[in-house]
């Protein structure tokens, strides 16, 4: 337990040390949820008396996740973004926050929140390395921002918004296109990246709600088609690598995304690692977990036996979101428990 993380002065992962899949795909992105907590109740994310909760000696400890988050440093991975759960409702989250922000190797801190706690932290991630810190918003009314979030909390969900909208930081803003909810609001939504410099994100609704899920989804090239209508001048930057497909409009300030979480038409190029806030590492969204990485820190296991253990499941990565479903499927006490993407972290 004796890594120096701080104080290294080797910056650049060899390629020896750095996590690679069998498809060759350089894993340097981590996930990490600091909590299975949230204050919203999504519909699609969860039931509306909530989720199991882990007990909090089940959920891993700052001081556990600030030493495996060294551990993938080491293995060369580059970014992290915290999430949840709602990452706000873990108590110590920005000290949690500065004090991973002296890791040298670390290279951006992203965040994912509902943004009902953030009007008090603009000032923390004006001082430490962050990259996108994203806010899901699924409506821009206050009667569906209720509807789905089963709060009635638009009002300040939407001020904090406007205020971290004047800083530079780099916001994007998710949405989660729900059919005959809000699917009418994407032309709306897509609107606000014209005077904001702010990255507006679809996402495919996918299997995550803790408890049945309906195929019943609005797919990506559906957006596509409402935003082409809309906008017959958008272009795709064709060029970005990343998990969203990026949409320009001439003259707007700010960009547009969709993510194909559901159709998963961008996993030859995913570089992320997920750890879930028990500690399970995961090489997908859609598998059920490699190894428990907190279990292995509690019983005294070396620093190297834990890295052998992230080498080994990444070895096994599966190609893509379709297998990994499949290979969970088989795992029979996984096979018929409903997820909900506040245990995974979204
Ligand atoms: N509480 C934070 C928030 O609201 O952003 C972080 C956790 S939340 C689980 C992370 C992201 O997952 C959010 O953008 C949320 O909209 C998305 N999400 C949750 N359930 C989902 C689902 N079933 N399908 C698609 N996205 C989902």
């Amino acid at each position: 337990m004796s890594v120096d993380y701080l104080h290294t002065t080797q910056t650049k992962n060899s390629k020896a040390t750095r996590l690679i899949d069998p498809q060759g795909r350089h894993l340097n992105y981590l996930r990490l949820a600091v909590t299975d907590r949230c204050n919203f109740r999504c519909t699609y994310c969860m039931p509306k008396e909530g989720i199991d909760l882990k007990a909090r000696d089940d959920i891993l400890g700052f001081k556990e996740m600030q030493h495996l988050l060294g551990i993938f440093l080491d293995l060369g991975v580059t970014k992290v973004r915290i999430t949840g759960g709602e990452p706000f409702v873990r108590k110590g989250l920005p000290d949690f926050l500065s004090r991973i922000n002296q890791y040298k190797k670390l290279e951006t801190i992203n965040l994912t929140t509902n943004a009902y706690f953030i009007e008090d932290t603009i000032p923390l991630f004006q001082k430490i390395k962050s990259g996108s810190i994203n806010i899901s918003l699924d409506s821009l009314k206050r009667d569906v921002f209720y509807q789905i979030t089963r709060r009635d909390d638009f009002e300040r969900v939407w001020n904090s918004i406007e205020k971290i909208l004047l800083t530079d930081l780099n916001v994007k803003l998710n949405m989660v296109v729900l059919k005959g909810i809000n699917d009418n609001e994407i032309v709306d939504f897509a609107a606000l990246a014209k005077n904001n410099k702010v990255e507006v994100r679809f996402i495919e609704q996918m299997p995550f709600n803790g408890g049945h899920f309906s195929n019943d989804t609005i797919s990506a090239e559906d957006i596509i088609n409402t935003l082409q209508n809309a906008f017959p001048n958008l272009v795709e930057h064709l060029t970005v690598k990343s998990t969203a497909r990026i949409f320009e409009v001439p003259g707007f300030s700010g960009k547009i995304g969709i993510i194909a979480g559901h159709s998963r038409t961008f996993c030859s190029t995913c570089s992320r690692l997920r750890l879930t806030p028990d500690g399970t590492f995961k090489t997908c969204l859609y598998d059920r977990g490699a190894v428990n990485l907190k279990d292995m820190l509690r019983i005294g296991k070396s620093d190297q036996a834990i890295k052998t253990a992230i080498r080994d499941a990444v070895a096994k990565r599966a190609k893509d979101g379709f297998e990994s479903e499949q290979r969970a499927q088989q795992i029979i006490h996984f096979a018929k428990t409903p997820l909900s993407m506040a245990q995974i972290g979204g």
